[in-house]
């Protein structure tokens, strides 16, 4: 059963208080779903596991009805980096990251193809499928999920086709999908104020709607095509209250978690939450 409302929707939180913790904050702001980065964002430290906070996490989710986590990799894993040894950090990280997410099975995990710094899209999606091929392994609990970019600098990802090309290489199938960012999307190009159904019918076209399990639902502080990455608040950005709103109730897109991204504090948070759920009902 999705959620009362027929939506899962929630936002990014801190791990730092532990597991449990971030699934009570979210039964308080009201949705029913939630982010959470693996590793400090920047730094990439990670917060030991405790398996009874995991458990009792995975006990709370099951009785209020949440929809699935969405893991977020660090921003500091480039797995197709020109420098070595920033490469083989990420594959470490990646590694780590989704053993510990076997504590939560059924959930995603979603981040950055990275940058190629200079070596060219497809030798980019070629590192970035083998360090999955390495990481990933038969029967793993978790399915990984590929952000769709803005395309900023040299960063993979930013077309439909590139993340196509990436999963194509993928040994694991059934545990890769795409996690679909309205701002970066919008950012890449893709109009999703304008024609929105056109879009979601070209990333079938390309991937398979049926491959896309989260989406990240943020408004962009850019026009369509800037190739920034600025986000916004719902209705405070160039996509649009509207176009944001026919995004949250597009049928292709129905039973997905959506998580806010949002730059908000707690309070802007619960808003936005309670204001997506009136959007449903
Ligand atoms: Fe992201
Ligand atoms: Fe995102
Ligand atoms: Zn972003």
């Amino acid at each position: 059963m999705e959620g009362a409302a027929g939506i899962y929707i929630g936002c990014h939180l801190s791990v730092a208080k532990g597991y449990e913790a971030m699934g009570r904050t979210m039964l308080e702001f009201g949705g029913n779903t939630f982010a959470f980065f693996t590793r400090n964002p920047r730094g990439g430290k990670t917060r030991e596991l405790d398996p009874e906070d995991a458990a009792a996490l995975n006990a709370l989710l099951a009785r209020e009805g949440f929809g699935p986590m969405v893991a977020h990799g660090s921003y500091t894993m480039n797995l197709c980096a020109a420098n070595s040894q920033t490469r083989a950090n990420g594959w470490v990280m990646l590694e780590k990251d989704l053993a510990r997410m076997e504590r939560f099975p059924g959930h995603f995990y979603n981040f950055h193809s990275g940058s190629h710094t200079g070596q060219g899209v497809e030798a980019g999606i070629r590192l970035i499928s083998d360090a999955l091929n390495r990481a990933m392994f038969p029967g793993m609990g978790t399915t990984v999920l590929l952000e769709t970019m803005a395309g900023k600098g040299s960063e993979v990802g930013g077309s439909f086709e590139e993340l196509r090309e990436i999963m194509d290489r993928v040994e694991q199938r059934g545990r890769i999908g795409v996690c679909f960012d309205t701002c970066h999307t919008w950012d890449a190009g893709y109009d999703l104020a304008g024609d929105l159904d056109g879009v979601l019918t070209r990333f079938d076209k390309v991937i398979g709607l049926e491959r896309l399990r989260a989406v990240h639902f943020n408004d962009s502080k850019n026009e369509r095509g800037s190739r920034k990455d600025r986000h916004e608040k719902l209705g405070q950005g160039r996509i649009g209250l509207e176009a944001m709103r026919r995004v949250a109730l597009h049928p292709a897109l129905a039973g997905r978690p959506f998580i806010l991204e949002t730059p908000n504090d707690d309070a802007g948070y619960i808003r936005e939450i309670r204001q997506v759920l009136d959007w449903m009902e």
